[in-house]
């Protein structure tokens, strides 16, 4: 494997190709899976372990690798198709729709930065034939959420292949992963600032566990500290460096997936207060219950989320088909914003729809438990900080024009 390569026999040829029937919409395949995600998603969170059946349901359902051109045996699915996914998985579970979340953006990273490279085309194979999972390492030692600084390098060994040691912080389902997808340093000599992207598999990797993950919410994600040791060919760090990739594909794609996977969990807790209401005002012989104005502001929290997703996603999909977009001034601005706001757009809806179902919301036990979508929701703004986003905008934001018009 040292290579560089993927042995062939390990990819098998798809599903869909074998019985002859067509794919089902996406849609279709997600609620299936979101179905299982339901069932087990108060497990997952009580007992802080990995989704399993929610992500054997993806793969099931050759989710893991919907976004894989079809030339390299994926369905060719749409950023938009993927964040709908995200959305769905979001209301039953979010720990696993942040599981498929996090692997989609790491795929997304590789299938638009490969550049043609064969062990990187191999990867997407095998996401695609195998439905591997990919996990993201970013965050390390000292550093905090600056996305933008590593401290460990890549250091070139004489036999051509690369070694990497790295205390990574968190790593979310570091031991179910098949790959890691991790910033470096490009080498010993080079700034914090001047990364690479590399993508390792397991047999390129160990990784033995540092602190533990036991936190208030998204506790299926299994985000346990890892120091990670890598050897690998100089190949399989991608040809483009890191602040490019960063820029055209990891942030504006993990800032739509995970405002669409906060936007499920929005929606769950919007569905609780309204089953809630709605019982409550049959029972009051139609008189609207007390707490009804607060439903009002979920529902309407829950419509602008969904709005500014999908604003975000129109504005990815623009730039990917015309790359001129990614010039314009307000593209990095506009996505750092959309993770600013729509994280904190999720925990003012999931509070009003708390508020409207009161202390029956409050409760932990009963079906209009509001309690897990709140602890889970509140892992958004610290997800990549938002004071560090919205500190790093300062000077973009004010060169930035002040539109004349409204369509503007
Ligand atoms: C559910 C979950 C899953 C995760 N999974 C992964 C994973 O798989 N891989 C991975 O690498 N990482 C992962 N992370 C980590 C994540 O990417 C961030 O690195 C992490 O959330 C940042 O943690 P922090 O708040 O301690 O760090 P920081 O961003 O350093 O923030 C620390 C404090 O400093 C403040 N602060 C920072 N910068 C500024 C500023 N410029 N102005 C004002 N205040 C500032 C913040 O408000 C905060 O109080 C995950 C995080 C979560 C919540």
């Amino acid at each position: 494997m040292l290579d560089g390569t993927i042995e062939a026999a390990t990819i098998a040829p798809s599903i869909f190709g074998l019985d002859g029937r067509e794919p089902q919409p996406f849609a279709l395949r997600a609620e299936a899976v979101a179905g299982i995600a339901g069932e087990h998603a108060a497990a997952v969170d009580r007992d802080g372990r990995f989704p399993a059946e929610a992500l054997a349901g993806c793969k099931a359902q050759r989710l893991m690798g919907m976004a894989v051109p079809q030339s390299l045996g994926g369905d060719g699915a749409s950023l938009g198709d993927v964040a709908d996914v995200c959305f769905r998985l979001g209301r039953q579970c979010s720990s696993a729709a942040l599981i498929f979340a996090m692997h989609q953006i790491k795929l997304h990273c590789i299938l638009r930065h490969a550049g043609g490279s064969a062990f990187h085309e191999g990867v997407l194979r095998g996401v695609a034939a195998q439905q591997w999972l990919l996990a993201s390492s970013t965050t390390e030692g000292l550093n905090g959420g600056n996305v933008r600084h590593s401290a460990a390098a890549v250091e070139a060994l004489e036999d051509g292949t690369v070694a990497l040691d790295r205390d990574s912080t968190v790593i979310s389902y570091g031991a179910q992963a098949d790959a890691i997808v991790t910033t470096a340093r490009r080498s010993a000599e080079a700034a914090g600032s001047d990364q690479v992207l590399v993508v390792l598999l397991r047999d390129h990797y160990r990784l033995d566990p540092g602190q533990s993950w036991d936190t208030l919410g998204m506790r299926g994600t299994c985000s346990r500290g890892f120091k990670l040791r890598a050897r690998a060919a100089a190949e399989q760090v991608l040809p483009v460096g890191y602040d490019v990739i960063h820029a055209r594909t990891m942030a504006p794609v993990a800032h739509v997936l995970w405002g669409a996977v906060w936007s499920g969990i929005a929606a769950a807790a919007v569905e609780r207060a309204q089953t809630f209401l709605r019982t409550a005002a049959r029972k009051a012989r139609g008189q609207m219950p007390p707490g009804a104005a607060h439903y009002t502001r979920a529902q309407s929290g829950l419509r602008n989320l969904r709005l500014m997703v999908r604003d975000g996603v129109a504005r990815c999909e623009a730039a990917f088909a015309d790359e001129a977009r990614y010039g314009a001034f307000d593209f990095a601005v506009a996505m750092n914003l959309l993770k600013v706001e729509a994280s904190e757009a999720a925990v003012a809806t999931v509070m009003s729809a708390l508020r409207a179902c009161g202390l029956s919301g409050y409760r932990n036990d009963g079906e209009s438990s509001i309690g897990r979508q709140l602890r889970d929701v509140l892992s958004s703004p610290l997800m990549i900080n938002n004071d560090r986003i919205v500190s790093s905008l300062a000077s973009p934001a004010l060169m930035a024009p002040v539109p004349a018009g409204l369509a503007d």
